[in-house]
């Protein structure tokens, strides 16, 4: 039997440690357990709290999305206002801005700076009491901002509690400020889902960190994974001294809160050019977007002497980065590009023009509504910005600048790829569709067997080869991969016999993909990853599902209405049918494996090189994992085994060096199907 302080103990450990590997897998991203043994701690955490719900405080981390829908967010005063910086474009002006606080102090001092990168997203404000988060704020104008501490919480790398640090007494209180932001992958991918959903796009991925972080309901900011990095301390009681902004960004790191990478500290401006030249020449390879960098003078004391010009520092500017946006013509409007789904996808065709460095063509124009909202003429100016390596938009036409000549265009009456009649669907946004069924539309089935080879992992495919297969009548539909010959695939011009047997061999593998992969695979309307995961783990047969009705489909959690029905009027589809049966003769599988199996690689970490044969890489990860074992990407002396296929590199070498056991293809076989 277990008393209450016991169960208060065993609460508060695992509260620890639950943190902890929140920490080490997102601020560190160096998780030291499995996700499953993670969700084990979470489960008993939310096991006991709820059996002792005296026991709840509001920095549990069951908490993160504890809150309910707020109607109006309360007001903050900040004690010290969140101010803005003076910009500089050139090394000239930063010069300038320096000349200017030596001249304020009436000395030629030698400073050292920071030089940190500018995040382009949304100041907020932490505040922890004796290391507890008690408050989260937006900047607001400054003076006054916005409550969101729900929302703020449901960002994994806030943290909740600050970190002990050995030897150091924790503030009593201590106020930091950083930049919320969305990652350009999740913005990219929200984008995504949102242009399925027909639901209207975010610009850049400021807006849509922004849009999120002033949710009403703090479990649609969850939904919406969100970041931050710190990089203000605006107010500190208690705990050790800090003297300095580079100090400060150390004991940042010591607390637990994320810090930006690669900030350098600088004896010279000369040091600091070369630093925001770095960041220049980083931006766009960089999952976060960067407007410019931040240049602070280093010493605190200075800082105060130095203070603030109207609502500017004077010991801080930031240095602007030249815009990612171009004015250019716009040559014609491209319709042929087609989705699986019917859905015409505008392409604005563009005069070169080069944007921070690359030559951009063309540009994405999203629908139907987008462009009549721009008012675009061909042989309009248009002004076209680049977030990143997305894909650029165009944002604006420059109607001062119109001569006379440009002319309307008109959306085709006609399928560009069939020729059948088109039409606007008011799906959000307004889209051009095709008409004709996906099997008598060349470039929908084109799109179909390019979305259906990534799905199933026959990475060697690809848009290019799956348009040729296709236009050479090598196929005619997704189930025709699965009869290429080598023959066939080496008649072909530049098709040699290694990629005719490497794109082979991924064919045959992804047969043996589980049945969660197949049914996203085949593009069922409304059926992502985590849907098909849940039908799989539901009816674990395809034909099981094949023959279940809606009511059935519905009960399980998670899937709505609108899904259950579109899933059975796509097993109503005739042609739907006839392929699925040609999938079927050539023995692709159409089940779902047990999972759970023994854990008999638990603790084991694997790393995976060179060609496999007889899996898919996805495959043996989850192979593996479904043992227990974890993957890592790279070999290090913390790896047990290396799974090493032919041709494998640097990656065998290094194992070989560190002493690693090398397994071939066949032993890993032989390690997945050991009983215990
Ligand atoms: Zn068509």
């Amino acid at each position: 039997m277990t008393t209450g302080t016991e169960v208060q103990h065993r609460i508060e450990e695992l509260r620890h440690q639950i943190e902890y590997h929140n920490y080490r897998y997102y601020v560190l991203s160096d998780p030291q357990v499995t996700d499953a043994e993670y969700d084990e701690l979470f489960l008993e955490l939310r096991r006991l709290e709820e059996a002792h719900p005296e026991l709840v405080t509001p920095d549990s981390p069951t908490q993160r999305v504890g809150a309910g829908v707020v109607t109006d967010f309360a007001k903050v005063v900040h004690e010290v206002p969140m101010l803005s910086l003076s910009n500089v474009f050139s090394a000239t002006e930063l010069e300038e801005w320096l000349n200017r606080a030596n001249k304020f102090l009436g000395s030629h001092a030698d400073y050292e700076y920071t030089v940190e990168p500018k995040i382009d997203g949304l100041s907020v404000s932490l505040l922890y009491e004796n290391g507890t988060l008690v408050r989260g704020a937006t900047r607001g104008d400054g003076i006054q901002g916005d409550d969101i501490t729900p929302n703020l919480k449901t960002i994994k790398t806030v943290p909740l509690r600050l970190h002990k640090v050995e030897g150091e007494e924790t503030p009593r209180l201590l106020e930091v400020r950083g930049e919320v932001y969305m990652a350009r992958t999740t913005f990219e991918k929200l984008n995504q889902e949102l242009a399925q959903k027909g639901e209207k796009l975010f610009a850049n991925p400021r807006n849509s960190a922004a849009g999120s972080v002033r949710q009403k309901d703090p479990t649609a900011t969850q939904k919406r994974p969100l970041n931050i990095f710190i990089y203000t301390l605006a107010q500190k009681q208690g705990g050790p001294e800090i003297k300095t902004q580079w100090e400060a960004l150390h004991y940042f790191e010591k607390l637990g809160f994320r810090v930006a990478p690669d900030i350098v500290l600088c004896k010279t401006l000369e040091e600091v050019e070369v630093q925001v030249k770095k960041w220049l020449e980083k931006r766009s390879g960089l999952d976060f977007e960067i407007d410019g960098a931040v240049v602070k003078i280093n010493d605190f004391a200075t800082e105060e002497k130095l203070g603030y010009v109207g609502r500017d520092p004077r010991w801080a500017t930031a240095y602007k980065f030249p815009p990612l946006e171009a004015v250019t013509r716009l040559n014609d409007i491209d319709w042929h590009s087609i989705r699986r789904t019917g859905s015409i996808n505008p392409l604005a065709v563009l005069e070169p023009v080069d944007i921070g460095g690359i030559t951009i063509k063309s540009a994405t124009l999203f629908n139907l509504d987008m462009i009549e909202k721009l008012g675009l003429k061909i042989g309009d100016l248009v002004l076209v910005k680049r977030a990143g390596d997305v894909i650029p938009n165009v944002v604006k036409v420059m109607e001062e600048r119109r001569t006379g000549a440009e002319k309307p265009f008109q959306y085709p009456q006609t399928c560009l790829s069939c020729g059948a009649p088109t039409t606007r669907k008011e799906d959000g946004g307004g889209r051009l569709y095709c008409t004709n069924n996906s099997y008598n539309c060349p470039g929908q089935m084109k799109d179909w067997i390019t979305f259906f080879a990534a799905t199933m992992g026959i990475e060697g495919l690809g848009e290019r080869n799956a348009h040729r297969f296709y236009d050479e009548g090598l196929l005619k539909d997704y189930a025709d991969l699965y009869k290429l010959t080598k023959n066939e695939l080496t008649n072909l011009e530049r098709v040699g016999k290694r990629l005719a047997d490497n794109l082979l061999n991924q064919i045959a593998a992804s047969k043996q993909n589980p049945l969660r992969l197949l049914l996203v695979a085949l593009g069922i309307p409304q059926v992502g990853v985590k849907a098909a995961e849940m039908l799989a783990s539901q009816f674990r047969s395809l034909d099981n599902l094949m023959v279940a009705e809606v009511e059935t489909i519905e009960d399980i959690k998670g899937i709505g209405k609108v899904a259950a029905e579109s899933i059975v009027r796509f097993f109503q589809n005739e042609a739907n049918r006839a392929v699925i049966e040609k999938l079927r003769a050539v023995g692709v599988n159409m089940l779902e494996p047990e999972r759970e199996g023994k854990k008999t690689l638990a603790g084991k970490t694997f790393v995976l090189t060179g060609n496999l044969v007889k899996y898919t890489r996805n495959q043996a990860e989850e192979l593996l994992k479904a043992r227990g074992a974890t993957v890592g990407s790279a070999v290090s002396k913390n790896t047990d085994f290396l799974v090493a296929g032919d041709k494998a590199g640097s990656k065998l070498t290094k194992a070989q060096q560190l002493g690693i056991t090398i397994v071939s293809e066949d032993e890993l076989q032989t390690l997945l199907e050991a009983e215990a």
